[in-house]
């Protein structure tokens, strides 16, 4: 059988890195695109020496020709931090990006998945959250920049699919934390971890009362590669964590694991902060035979591990 040539857009990232390592493992032939702005060289400096793996610093919202079988379209900026940054920039890599990428699918006549994300719910009022829950997003708050972009790339992969006849595929991906995320990434386990580690407060928002569901990394990739591969499933698909925890209960937990001296302090709440976020993943389970196995303190236990040589280097 020949090898199989993958694109990762967004290779560089945290997820990306991780995605791009298990495709090279499984032995795949693997090209990461990446402009480098929320990503960076040094998580795939590991794997510059396979004769199958690529890097080509390249933005999604300029087309590119490659020839490819598959494409997990993973670029843009996912911690708010970092998307509320350039919202402009945000729209354009989720829109323009997911139809340069269509187009280039359509071209090559390669499979594509896109990475989209429990913020397609907004703020929900369905709880859990199934795939059939059309969500409930502000179109011009400080987040729409992400939902909204987010939200457009997938009518764009169902427009390709039924227009071009283009094998798409959605997942939507709940809060993912572990190894190679950025120390000052902004999302909630990296600046807890980071905080408790340093000894400096940590920054509660809120009273700590909004809930995630949070899953390690390698579990979600596993599930990611498991939809790309399974015939006649375009999604969308829910992929995470089902167990939930307040935001205050996983400060808590950061302060136990790491043994931190860290005092709790309370912030101002972000405009439209979701309340609650859980998925319902039935449908992974019944079409993918996927869940996850690593639970939060394990999960949490790897990830400080992780931070403490990426402090200390
Ligand atoms: P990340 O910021 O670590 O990775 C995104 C990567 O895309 C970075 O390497 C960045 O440099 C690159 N990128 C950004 N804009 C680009 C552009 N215009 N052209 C080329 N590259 C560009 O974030 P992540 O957590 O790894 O998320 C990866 C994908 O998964 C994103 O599409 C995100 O929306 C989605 N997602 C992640 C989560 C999560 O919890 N981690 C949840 C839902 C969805
Ligand atoms: N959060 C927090 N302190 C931080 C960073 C985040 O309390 O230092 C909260 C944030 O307000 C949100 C939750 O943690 O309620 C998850 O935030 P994150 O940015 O990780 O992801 P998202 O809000 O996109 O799910």
């Amino acid at each position: 059988m020949s090898t199989t040539r993958i694109l990762v857009t967004g290779g560089a990232g945290f997820i990306g890195s991780h995605l791009c390592e298990t495709l090279l493992n499984q032995g795949n032939e693997v090209i990461s695109l990446d402009n480098y702005f929320s990503g960076r060289k040094a998580n795939i400096a590991h794997l510059r020496d396979n004769p199958r793996f690529e890097a080509i610093r390249h933005d999604v919202t300029n087309p590119i020709l490659l020839e490819v079988d598959q494409i997990y379209n993973f670029a843009c900026p996912a911690s708010p931090g970092f998307y509320q940054h350039n919202p402009v920039k945000t729209i354009k890599t989720s829109i323009l990006g997911a139809l340069n990428m269509l187009g280039l699918a359509k071209r090559v006549n390669a499979r594509i998945l896109q990475a989209s994300t429990s913020e397609v719910y907004g703020d929900p009022k369905v709880h859990p959250q199934k795939e059939s829950y059309w969500g409930h997003v502000n179109c011009i708050g400080v987040r729409s920049c992400y939902d909204e972009g987010k939200r457009v790339a997938e009518t764009l992969m169902y427009d390709y699919r039924k227009q071009n006849n283009v094998d798409t595929k959605i997942i939507r991906i709940f809060n993912t934390y572990g190894d190679k995320m950025l120390p000052n990434d902004g999302r909630v386990v990296s600046n807890f971890i980071v905080q408790a580690l340093h000894g400096n407060d940590i920054t509660v928002y809120g009273d700590g009362s909004q809930t995630r569901s949070f899953c390690f990394v390698d579990d979600l990739v596993a599930g990611i590669i498991k939809m790309m591969n399974k015939n006649d499933f375009p999604g969308p698909v829910n992929l995470g964590n089902p167990n939930e925890f307040t935001i205050l209960e996983l400060a808590e937990k950061v302060i136990e694991l790491t043994n931190s001296n860290s005092k709790i302090i309370y912030k101002t709440l972000p405009q439209d902060d979701p309340m609650q976020r859980q998925p319902d993943i039935s449908l992974a389970k019944e079409k993918l035979n996927w869940e996850p196995e690593i639970e939060l303190e394990e999960g949490l236990k790897r990830t400080i591990k992780y931070f403490k040589q990426e402090l200390n280097s």
